[in-house]
């Protein structure tokens, strides 16, 4: 029964082995991301200042009106200026 005993030798090494190459791979998928596709590094977003409530926030999710850029188009009205034509 010896070589049954080294079968399942084999077999545990076996296992182990693919379990540590399974986990390494995913460690380094979370360490590094792959190049080229959708896993991008986070670009620094433009803040800006509500003319009217001087909160910072991103340019891209502000209001623009005559005097300035508005956190809200509420706010932008609060402080009485419209939107640009
Ligand atoms: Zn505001």
């Amino acid at each position: 029964m010896v070589l049954a005993k080294i079968l399942l030798l084999v077999v545990a090494l076996g296992f182990g082995y693919w379990l540590w190459r399974h986990r390494a791979g995913r460690h380094r998928q979370a360490t590094t991301p792959p190049t080229g596709t959708a896993a991008k590094p986070p670009q620094p977003q433009p803040m800006a200042r509500c003319t009217h409530c001087d909160v910072h926030m991103p340019r891209a999710d502000m209001v623009s009106g005559h005097l300035g850029l508005y956190c809200s188009a509420a706010h932008r009205q609060a402080h009485g200026d419209q939107a640009p034509r």
